[in-house]
């Protein structure tokens, strides 16, 4: 199974991604995860992402690209995955049918989630997230069970772009790069729409639905 969670910045494709995973078992691979943790590590790929990150643009191609086939090669996602954050433009989404086609495999489903840019912002504002173990939490719509700190026991952080100003350069990024690979995979069949504009589990719930439908 292998499946894609699209979506603009806060709309909650992470959390979704998180459960369904949970749920079946499968492996949630979320690019914003996988740069975060090279910054903390410095790595070359990390010393690359960190201005584009802080900025609210999007990292290189070439620079995702790479990252994404060397973790797509590892063996615990063999059987499948979910992924979160990736692709994100039109050649990322290429790069990857590529990669795919040449080990005879494909995507099996797109899920689109869609959500009013206030209500994104009021999400992504009150996010607050383990720099450990990646879990997100929400100041009003999730919150921990003890303050300020993760299920793990890690004090949990805002992330450095989740403030207003960068949210709204990273929704008109979404909206400017992410169109033609909206388009792409409606033309493949591939995609569903979700209203994100919905509690958890009801979103979750809608999520099932089209996984239940899409026969995988
Ligand atoms: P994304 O991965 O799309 O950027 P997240 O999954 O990190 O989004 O969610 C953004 C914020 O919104 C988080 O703080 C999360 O707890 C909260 N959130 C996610 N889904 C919902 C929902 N259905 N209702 C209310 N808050 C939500
Ligand atoms: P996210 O955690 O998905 O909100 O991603 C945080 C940031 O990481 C984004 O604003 C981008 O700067 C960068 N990023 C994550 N995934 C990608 C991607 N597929 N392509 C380019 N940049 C990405």
């Amino acid at each position: 199974m292998r499946l894609i969670f699209l979506g603009p910045p806060g709309v909650g494709k992470g959390t979704q991604a998180a459960r369904f995973s949970e749920r079946h078992d499968i492996v949630h691979i979320a690019t914003g995860d996988l740069l975060r943790t090279a910054i903390s590590e410095k790595t070359e790929v990390g010393l690359k992402a960190k201005d584009f990150i802080e900025a609210g643009h999007l990292v290189p191609d070439e620079v995702i690209i790479q990252l994404m086939k060397d973790r797509l090669q590892a063996s615990d996602v063999q059987s499948g995955y979910v992924l979160d954050g990736f692709p994100r433009t039109l050649a990322q989404g290429k790069a990857l049918s590529d990669l795919l086609k040449q080990n005879g495999s494909s995507i099996d489903r797109v899920i689109c989630f869609y959500l009013d840019e206030a209500i994104l912002l009021e999400r992504i504002v009150g996010r607050r997230t383990c720099p450990s173990c990646h879990s997100v939490y929400h100041l009003r719509y999730r919150k921990p069970e003890t303050d300020g700190f993760c299920r793990c026991g890690t004090a949990l952080i805002k992330r450095t772009d989740d403030t207003a100003e960068t949210v709204t350069e990273r929704v008109a990024v979404y909206n400017n790069e992410t169109a033609t690979l909206i388009a792409y995979y409606k033309g493949q069949g591939l995609l569903t729409e979700v209203n994100a504009d919905r509690a958890l589990d009801a979103v979750s719930e809608a999520v099932e639905q089209v996984f239940q439908e899409s026969s995988i």
